[in-house]
């Protein structure tokens, strides 16, 4: 345990923007993180959000931005801290990961990171000295990156003492998504967390690049989210609208991988079709060779499943996860 107070303490009412310096990078400026602080007038708990982990997930951006400037501090009980951009070498790469020479060059796998380690594992450090250690409950806000993805879920660690899986799995809950995952974790900071007793989850919200609509139709349902776990900590009033969930683990979850690169012609590229119970059999896609025009695969679901998962149509890598279906006979809805 960390005794050292955080950068904010004393702050009163109102926010900040301060920048942590990491370390000096080749094109000679400093590496930096991010860190806004939102003091409310009332007590209560620290509520940390960290986003752009992965450099290409920026979705949550916009919905962070339209929440922070939503809130009354004057009614707020408590404090959001929140990590805008976790990774920015990623970020400036449109990459996933650290362009670095040394391995572990993923943000989301390096917690608590190592202040004598590469890169990567250095932003890691700042981000548990000075955010980690002093927070209540966060989130690690992710997005469908690069290439056209639709996601709307909250994942959880399935790897935690039963009381805390609940305080994880009612955080999750509070997001409001239409599906609440449990997965692993390995490095990530909500684990590290975790491991820390502090609950802590993962949205996986939106895409890049999506157009007006489903730009939109994502962009309501992070703000909603976020609210609503604020409200669900106590921070602020308000109630939430219950939305339907289905919950599912590792076990139901199927990936559809195309065995072949080429142009994957998608039939699922509406935010509002995920969700939905996808009869085992049913075409979900092909994928046209760019070369010779001819289809080469066709993607089929494997069994009766809710779509959690699915692309716009566009190039695809052969082995890149296209959909994504939880397995309707191990899912259950939540009440
Ligand atoms: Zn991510």
């Amino acid at each position: 345990m960390t005794t050292r107070e955080p950068l904010w303490a004393g702050e009163k009412e109102g926010r900040s923007f301060r920048r942590l310096d990491v370390t000096t990078m080749l094109n000679g400026a400093m590496l930096a993180i991010p860190l806004h602080v939102v003091t409310g007038r009332h007590p209560g708990p620290t509520f940390g959000i960290v986003t752009n982990t992965h450099g290409d997930e920026f979705a949550a951006t916009i919905a962070i931005r339209q929440f922070l400037d939503g809130l009354d501090t004057a009614k707020l009980k408590g404090r959001i801290a929140v990590v805008s951009v976790a990774n920015p070498m990623a970020t400036a790469g449109f990459g996933r990961q650290t362009p670095e020479q040394h391995g572990r060059t993923d943000l989301h796998e390096v917690y608590p990171g190592n202040a004598r380690g590469n890169t990567t594992q250095m932003i890691a450090a700042t981000i548990t000295e000075h955010v980690l250690h002093h927070v209540d409950a966060l989130i690690d806000f992710h997005s469908g990156g690069n290439g056209g993805r639709l996601q709307a879920r909250v994942d959880y660690n399935t790897k935690t003492p039963d009381d805390l899986k609940q305080k994880n799995l009612a955080l999750a809950r509070a997001f409001g998504a239409p599906f609440v995952h449990e997965n692993e974790f390995a490095g990530a900071a909500a684990q590290y967390l975790n491991g820390r007793g502090i609950p802590a989850v993962n949205p996986e919200v939106g895409g890049a690049y999506l157009g007006p609509h489903s730009t939109g139709y994502y962009t309501k349902m992070m703000v909603d989210g976020l609210a609503g776990m604020t409200r669900h900590l106590g921070m602020i009033e308000g109630v939430t609208k219950p939305v339907r969930q289905l919950h599912f683990d590792l076990k139901a979850r199927r990936e559809i991988r195309p065995k072949q690169s080429g142009y994957l012609v998608s039939f699922y590229e509406r935010p509002e079709d995920l969700c939905q119970l996808i009869k085992g059999g049913t075409k979900l896609g092909e994928v046209v060779d760019l070369y010779s025009y001819q289809v080469i695969e066709q993607l089929v679901a494997p069994f009766d499943g809710y779509l959690f998962f699915s692309r716009y149509s566009g190039v695809v890598g052969g082995g890149t996860q296209a959909f994504a279906l939880a397995e309707a006979t191990q899912s259950r809805w939540l009440d």
